[in-house]
């Protein structure tokens, strides 16, 4: 594909490049004659390659439009919309494509003007309605023939839904856009989402022929920006399964590349990954200075993952330094950070149930509708009839009012469930790092007001990685849930206890002392360690502590946890499997914070203090 510079920089600057990518098509070879509709179908092969040729060319059309069929005034009027999407005047183009999609009579122009909408829909955050207008032009999906109007809304729907985290269904649509296109440009940014989906929903296999049949139409196609976002979720796996030297291999040898396209969100992805697979190689002064260059980037356009992972590598490089102020300092940055990237995702997944449930609702409206005709119907035809008849009618009427409640119940159970969901691991049904962090904070502010202690504890597993490099993901995922029962074991119905990500566990103990957080700690930890990781198997695992109390640190979670979590730094550091208490807390005259695992055993289940009322 011809492209020039400016264009594709235009093109890449903002969040338009899908927009860009779907909406292009391969510019057509030969010049135009002066036909409207070849005229009107060569503007639409150049919008994104020659911008500037397009929006002159729309003037022309313009002017002569008087002479034109519907079907080309309609097409024109598309065009121009899009045209006004592109050059970044959200506002104005809404209004424009929501009047194509209400009045066209063509469907494949419908049809690309939703999915035009949606794209920029998604793009202003507005995902509830981006939602619901895909659910409505997906309805109409079989129906169209017009096999580039079917792309454009395939390739929103892919994307959408895996923003939003459904990647089964986003999944289904890159196949069909596969299907469509087995090779070329199209077929290769199908092929792109179907990998993307698998990585970010951990399906992705090692050696998957479909990545090299990307890369070899991405690259046919011209689309190298395509072919190394393929390369970044390869290099991403990579990391996740220690293949550090293959991770740095593929990013080091696109980069220069990567960089050369300005399409600044993937230069931080690139950055942020070497970063991360220089540290996992022990290469502290090159992950710094990629976590640094991460940082520069992604902070100017707020890119919220590279940049908290880029904080994470920064604390832990400053940590390990021993420079403590500066590590503290991009900790408050990581967790800012990390809170971000969790309520974007979290914004997304919800707009998705949020816009399913009120489909779904709305079809259990119709069908209601729909009974309630019915029966008036049988009641007009039983009128003349004897009492029997209506006895008929009225048990008729009573199962189908049964039925319509049996399916608002059902409705009703399944948002709580969603709500559940979304506050869950879904692992070991502990709270995911997100709600963790709501209650504890929560049950933080009410101790505030009262000043009474609270203390929180972080959990890591010891060797974890050996575990599961000996006995497999799955008896790994098998000894997470048993740790999970142990520790549960030991808790009271006040204390806050979440996932806060792998092998990382968290519990806020509201009303406790720092001496009884330790002999709760201990308890914990002596128990995990007697308990064999896997019924089956013979394997013993042990954790590490980090404990800090509200006594020194105040009541703000965030210096909790860096508090906590240097503790627990240092159990790590110190042969693991201990119970480590924060600086501050740590008082020499008293044995307690320090004592040995045998004096804390000794101790086990002495105190177990009530719950006040936490209540509201
Ligand atoms: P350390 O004692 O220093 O903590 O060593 P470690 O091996 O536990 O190191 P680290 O905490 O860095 O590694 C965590 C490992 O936990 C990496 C990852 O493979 C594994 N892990 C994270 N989440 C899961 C999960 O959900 N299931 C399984 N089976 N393993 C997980
Ligand atoms: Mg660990
Ligand atoms: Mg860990």
């Amino acid at each position: 594909m011809r492209t020039t510079g400016n264009m594709r920089r235009r093109c890449l600057a903002g969040a338009a490049w899908l927009f860009c990518l779907l909406a292009g098509v391969a510019l057509a070879a030969t010049p135009p004659s002066s036909d409207p509709s070849e005229l009107l179908a060569h503007a639409d092969a150049i919008k994104t390659v020659d911008n500037v040729a397009f929006a002159k060319l729309l003037e022309q059309l313009d002017k002569s439009s008087a002479h034109f069929s519907q079907a080309q005034k309609w097409d024109l009027r598309y065009l121009e919309a899009w045209q006004v999407a592109y050059s970044g005047d959200v506002t104005k183009a809404r209004p424009l494509l929501e009047t194509i999609i209400k009045q066209t009579p063509d469907a494949a122009i419908r049809m690309h003007a939703t999915a035009a909408l949606i794209n920029i829909l998604g793009f202003g955050h507005h995902y509830e309605e981006a939602f619901s207008r895909l659910d409505q032009a997906l309805d109409d999906l079989p129906r169209i023939t017009d096999k580039n109007a079917r792309f454009h809304l395939m390739g929103e729907a892919a994307q959408l839904l895996i923003d939003a985290g459904q990647y089964d269904l986003a999944t289904n649509y890159a196949d069909q856009i596969i299907a469509d296109y087995p090779s070329g440009r199209n077929g290769c940014i199908g092929m792109y989402m179907k990998i993307h989906a698998n990585f970010l929903s951990g399906r992705m296999r090692p050696l998957d022929p479909l990545r090299l049949r990307a890369l070899h139409a991405c690259a046919d196609a011209g689309e190298n920006l395509m072919a190394d976002a393929i390369r970044r979720d390869m290099a991403n796996f990579a990391i996740q399964q220690d293949k550090t030297s293959e991770a740095i291999n593929l990013l080091e040898g696109s980069y220069v590349n990567v960089v050369s396209y300005r399409y600044l969100e993937l230069t931080s992805e690139y950055d942020a990954l070497l970063a991360q697979a220089y540290w996992k190689a022990n290469d502290a002064l090159r992950a710094e200075k990629f976590a640094l260059d991460t940082v520069d980037i992604a902070s100017k356009s707020d890119f919220t993952q590279p940049l908290s992972t880029a904080y994470e590598l920064l604390y832990q490089i400053d940590r390990e330094k021993g420079d403590l102020r500066d590590a503290l300092d991009y900790h408050e940055k990581y967790m800012a950070a990390d809170k971000g990237h969790l309520d974007d995702l979290r914004e997304k997944a919800l707009a998705y149930q949020l816009a399913k449930q009120q489909v779904d609702a709305k079809k259990v409206q119709v069908d209601e509708l729909n009974k309630q005709n019915q029966i008036l119907q049988l009641q007009q035809a039983l009128d003349h009839k004897a009492v029997v008849t209506s006895r008929l009618y009225i048990s008729l009427l009573l199962l189908t009012l049964a039925s319509i409640g049996f399916l608002l119940y059902r409705l009703k159970r399944s948002q709580l469930r969603f709500m559940r969901l979304a506050r869950r691991d879904g692992l070991t049904g502990i709270f995911n790092r997100q709600h963790f962090v709501d209650e504890a904070e929560q049950a933080l502010r009410y101790a505030a007001k009262s000043m009474r202690s609270c203390c929180l504890i972080l959990i890591d597993m010891d060797h974890f990685k050996l575990v599961n490099d000996t006995h497999g993901h799955i008896v790994g995922d098998h000894v997470l849930k048993r740790a999970v029962t142990v520790c549960q074991h030991h808790l009271r119905s006040c204390d806050v206890f979440g996932r806060l990500g792998g092998e990382e566990f968290g519990i806020l103990l509201p009303e406790c002392t720092i001496s009884h957080a330790v002999d709760r700690a201990e308890q914990i930890r002596s128990a995990i360690n007697a308990t064999p990781g896997d019924g089956s198997r013979d394997i013993t695992i042990s954790a590490s502590f980090g404990i800090a109390s509200t006594d020194h640190h105040g009541y703000d979670l965030r210096q909790l946890l860096i508090a906590a979590d240097d503790a627990l730094y240092r159990a790590k550091r110190d042969g693991r499997n201990r119970v480590v208490v924060s600086e501050a807390d740590f008082d020499p005259a008293s044995a307690s914070p320090s004592r040995s695992h045998q004096a804390a055993a000794n101790d086990v289940a002495k105190h177990d203090e009530p719950c006040a009322d936490t209540a509201d």
